[in-house]
């Protein structure tokens, strides 16, 4: 590959917002066999909103989570401490405040433990067939739910809803198109991502994946060819340095923005069919 033409290749794909930090991954882009993306905020606009509270006190249900939320940064807090400040709810200060990575968060609250999380997280918790039963309805409609705990018992759940982005569906078919395989890994619930992967038409969905364990479904899927891995948040970086490409969305986090090779500025899933036209295009004509 001649400097010149991968100034060209470079220079011309700026123009349409996807950053190419390098010609070796430009080169790279054309062997790629696998598409995985990260979903929220990749997939999904990453600003999800809260949709359904479920329990006998709605307003202890959100406050409850509230209060342990202000002190985390996921998205899925965001979601829940703008209903709550909406809402003008009032809630107690949050005390000995932990993060479970890919689960969720603990504190005291009133000197009680209080726990905010996936189901996987309030896993020794009982839980009744009623709110269970609301809780997969919720999911297989796309929306994420998060259980909300205070001294040992369920007290309700809360929905969330993370839309995709406007042209992800058009990415994935035209990726396909071009006989890509497509993948979407997420730590969100099974249920969830099935149905958010069918609305944007993803072949193969991988859920309830721990934030450590990214990185390994991308190696996993090396063994077949190489891979280019899409993503935005700070969990996402191992797993944008191991792929073959990491793509990162402009709108993402600094450190996802370091790891990866390509930047997609305008956030537009689009970017990742332009890099794959702007390689071909580059290297054919070197050839
Ligand atoms: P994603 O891959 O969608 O970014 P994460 O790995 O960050 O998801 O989180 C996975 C799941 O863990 C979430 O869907 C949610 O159920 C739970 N979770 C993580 N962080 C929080 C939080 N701060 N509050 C409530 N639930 C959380
Ligand atoms: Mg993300």
């Amino acid at each position: 590959a001649t400097p010149t033409a991968l100034m060209v290749g470079t220079g011309r794909s700026a123009k349409m917002g996807v950053l190419i930090k390098n010609g070796q991954a430009l080169e790279e882009v054309n062997h790629v066999k696998t598409v995985i993306f990260d979903k929220t905020g990749t997939i999904t606009a990453g600003k999800p909103v809260v949709t359904d509270v479920v329990g006998t006190n709605q307003t202890q249900v959100l406050a409850i989570a509230a209060s342990l939320e202000e002190s985390s940064e996921h998205p899925l807090a965001t979601a829940i401490v703008s209903k709550v400040k909406a809402g003008k709810i009032a809630y107690p200060k949050a005390e000995n405040f932990r993060n479970i990575e890919g689960k969720g968060v603990t504190a005291l609250v009133n000197d009680q433990p209080a726990i905010v999380g996936s189901d996987r997280l309030l896993a020794d918790y009982q839980i009744s067939d009623k709110l269970k039963k609301k809780m997969t309805t919720l999911q297989e409609a796309a929306k994420t739910v998060v259980l909300v705990g205070l001294a040992g018992q369920i007290i309700g759940l809360i929905a969330i809803q993370d839309t995709p982005k406007p042209m992800a569906a058009q990415a994935i078919a035209d990726l396909k198109a071009r006989g890509l395989t497509t993948v979407m890994l997420t730590g969100d619930n099974q249920r969830v991502a099935q149905a958010i992967g069918q609305q944007v038409g993803i072949d193969q969905v991988i859920a309830g994946v721990l934030p450590n364990e990214k990185a390994d479904h991308v190696k996993a899927f090396q063994q077949t060819g190489k891979v280019a891995f899409v993503g935005d948040g700070v969990n996402d970086a191992p797993a944008l340095t191991v792929a073959d490409v990491g793509i990162a969305m402009g709108s993402g986090t600094d450190i996802a923005i370091e790891s990866g090779e390509i930047v997609l500025i305008q956030n537009d899933l689009l970017g990742v069919v332009r890099a794959l036209d702007i390689a071909k295009k580059t290297f054919n004509r070197i050839k």
